[in-house]
């Protein structure tokens, strides 16, 4: 009977408290994929034998939320490694307006310094000056003046928010080659080499990848409409020389595992008196998913090539000794092509109607009010704008016009004002009930975000003419928002939390891991007592 007792007793301690290593790790490894959406984590779990499977023993938390409205790269990044929603670090969305600007380009991207002569959104000055609060990669240099902020990333935008305003080496893709925006130091021997190496991998055709049974299911040609073109059975082969076709395929992240390794050795991070952090954003599933859309055969080559990508990145760390800890999640999720969703049921899937663009929106809006000029900037949902060279009487008509058309229309689920907003407490809590106003308060700012908000209901997709890009993500619903939360590290237990968990909480969770005290100001997530101990009352 005792023995019983003590075997029930130590079965109970074990669901309670997962067995939590002693000491802390002395590297942190942080690795975000980009558009890896909790669907995708759902569906593929079971095929998973590489650096995913580690993972999947882990502490996993299926139903991570990147809670806001604003499911973009920018936004999404910006919370993984501060702990707060993007209305708190500022970075509400890629690009915002900027009506004073004097350059041509009105738009500010999320990562550049605007004022730098010569420059425009899409060719720009990389900077970390939008950014409103420290990262993680900050506050452990603040505390310990040796610990080494790393990130390496196929988007510039990615390893700007992940690592903040003091990175010892910042390198992300340009097109071309891995580059830096931190001045001064001289250029890694590994950078050179990896660029070495991705110069002659460019230079040759890529060959098409094999596709295992799983992934065969998965290749039907879908055309998609008004246009010829079909997606669906590609097997992500490039041809020699074809950038694109490199980024939207699984030699991009490899290619970014391989500079991160050799940062790791170069560097010798991890083992130093003070930890060290390292920051992965794999950004070619986001280009997967944008090119052929999330739901076919390429997205499972890349998924699983990715797999095995991670695997042996992990086969490296484990090789150097270092007592190193993971966490791996994404910025967003997103939504596959509405061609495909139909075909299996999803009766309401379509593409945006063009006629909500915001300039045919403002074109007829202008016509009615007797008024000249754009009236309205924008796209097809999100930010939109009122042009400020109206008089601000007239700009009071357009939004009320604007904000009654937009709700009138079939495809719009709803759209708020930029005052409504405003006006809406910053939500707290479980992110699965969160009303549309509260998601669209977590990423919205009053001096960035538009004038109305356009949230489209949902599987309309927001590219009417599928061009190069075919799918994409920015809504407020789960499809974007849920995206995985994994946590690994040699000798836990694995966990499997059912509960809903925001990637603001890996922040102070990681903090709490290696005992970093957090400064104030406070920030909006929370430590998870399922991953680590956590300090009192956080
Ligand atoms: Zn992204």
């Amino acid at each position: 009977m005792r023995k019983f007792i003590l075997a029930a007793a130590t079965a109970l301690f074990a669901t309670q408290a997962p067995a939590q290593p002693s000491t802390p790790p002395r590297l942190l490894v942080v690795i975000s994929v980009d558009q890896f959406s909790a669907d995708l984590w759902d569906a593929y779990r079971p095929q998973f034998t590489g650096g995913f499977a580690l993972f999947a023993a882990g502490t996993v938390f299926r139903n991570g939320y990147q809670s806001h409205a604003a499911t973009e790269t920018c936004p999404g990044h910006s919370t993984l490694l501060t702990g707060d929603h993007p209305a708190t670090t500022g970075i509400v969305a890629n690009a915002w307006l900027n009506q004073s600007l004097t350059r041509s380009d009105k738009y500010v991207y999320c990562a550049e310094d605007e004022a730098a002569p010569g420059t425009s959104s899409t060719s720009y000055k990389v900077s970390d000056l939008h950014l409103r609060v420290s990262t993680l990669g900050d506050r452990m240099k603040a505390v310990w003046p040796t610990s080494r902020n790393v990130a390496v990333s196929g988007k510039d935008r990615a390893a700007v928010m992940m690592s903040g305003h003091h990175p010892d080496q910042r390198w992300y893709w340009d097109g071309k080659r891995f580059s830096t925006d931190v001045a001064g130091a001289p250029e890694p021997r590994s950078v050179t080499l990896a660029n070495t190496a991705i110069q002659r991998l460019l230079a040759a055709p890529g060959e098409p990848l094999q596709a295992p049974p799983f992934c065969m299911a998965r290749a039907q040609p879908i055309t998609l409409d008004g246009s010829g073109r079909v997606v669906g059975n590609g097997t992500l082969a490039r041809a020699a020389g074809d950038a694109a076709g490199f980024r939207a395929s699984p030699a991009l992240d490899g290619s970014t595992l391989a500079l991160a390794a050799g940062l790791v050795q170069e560097m010798k991070l991890g083992r130093a008196a003070t930890p060290d952090l390292l920051s992965i954003s794999l950004s070619a599933t986001d280009y997967v998913g944008h090119t052929y859309g999330p739901g076919g055969q390429e997205m499972c080559l890349q998924l699983l090539e990715l797999d095995r990508e991670i695997g042996d990145f992990l086969k490296f760390l484990d090789s150097t000794g270092v007592d190193y800890a993971l966490v791996l999640s994404a910025d967003h999720g997103g939504l596959d092509i509405p061609e495909r969703l139909r075909l299996h049921g999803v009766t309401d899937a379509a593409r945006v109607d063009p006629a909500l663009g915001a300039t045919a929106m403002g074109k007829v809006l202008g016509q009615k009010l007797g008024l000249a000029g754009p009236v309205l900037i924008g796209e097809y949902s999100g930010d939109i704008y009122i042009d400020h060279a109206l008089k601000p009487a007239d700009r009071a008509r357009v939004l009320k016009e604007a904000l009654a058309a937009y709700r009138a229309h079939p495809q719009v689920a709803a759209a708020f004002s930029r005052d409504q907003i405003a006006r809406t407490p910053m939500p707290t809590g479980n992110p699965v009930g969160w009303t549309l106003l509260q998601r669209a308060r977590a990423s919205s700012d009053p001096e960035r975000s538009g004038d109305i908000l356009v949230l489209l209901k949902p599987h309309i997709m927001p590219i009417p003419n599928p061009t190069t890009y075919v799918a994409t993500h920015g809504s407020p619903w789960d499809y974007d928002r849920r995206v995985p939360m994994l946590f690994w590290r040699r000798g836990q237990a694995p966990a499997a939390p059912e509960g809903a968990v925001e990637t603001t909480d890996i922040m102070p969770t990681l903090a709490a891991m290696i005992g970093l005290p957090l400064a104030a100001p406070a920030i909006d997530g929370h430590c998870l007592g399922a991953v680590t101990t956590c300090p009192a009352g956080k």
